[in-house]
């Protein structure tokens, strides 16, 4: 019975969904956030992969972080890592980190993400937000598809105006937020009349 085995390991194995996004966070409990998004990042690409065959294999910067003042120092060193320009002005982190329980933004090359800093990172803590994560990093995987697909990279812009030239706007984002529901809906089960936000 060689072949069903083979089978299942060539269904199990796709080849594509294998790419992973290089993590930056904080020191301060740094095995555990890196794991969460770490896992965040393979359940999405895996998601997109297997569902839509749609990969990214450039390479894409996940940063997470809790604290405004490292959020943009953990971007700063992505970008250097990678290569890439470093932004001409700095994310506003206070808006990304105070005004949803987890704020993210995304660009062609990187997504941010910042959570509310909890009293302990622990077990406790993780089941907490761990569900919470996947559906925001598909709705920020989905902008950097957009960007992927137009073959926009670097992002152009409107004629000398800092509009980006990828839109209109309401498109860019009703389409991540139709994939953010998908996946809520499809991969953990959530009652689609739930999902809103
Ligand atoms: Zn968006």
């Amino acid at each position: 019975m060689r072949l069903p085995i083979c089978l299942v390991w060539l269904f199990a194995t796709p080849t594509y969904g294998q790419n992973a996004s290089l993590i930056f966070t904080d020191e301060d409990a740094k095995a555990l956030k890196t794991e969460m998004l770490a896992k965040a990042d393979k359940d999405v690409r895996v998601f997109f992969a297997e569902n839509f065959g749609r990969n990214i294999e450039n390479p894409i910067a996940l940063i997470g972080t809790s604290d405004p003042s490292l959020l943009n120092e953990h971007l700063s060193k992505a970008l250097k890592e990678m290569g890439r320009r470093q932004r001409s002005s700095p994310v506003d982190a206070g808006k990304l980190c105070y005004e949803k329980p987890i704020g993210a933004a995304a660009n062609r090359s990187y997504t941010v993400m910042c959570w509310l800093k909890p009293k302990a990172y622990d077990r406790r803590w993780l089941a907490s937000i761990e569900q919470r994560l996947p559906p925001i990093l598909a709705h920020e995987f989905t902008h950097q598809l957009q960007y992927h697909l137009a073959n926009d990279d670097p992002p152009q812009r409107v004629n000398g105006t800092k509009e980006l030239l990828l839109g209109p706007n309401w498109m860019v984002e009703g389409t991540a937020e139709v994939f953010e529901r998908i996946y809520s809906v499809q991969v953990q089960g959530k009652d689609a009349a739930n999902t809103a936000d």
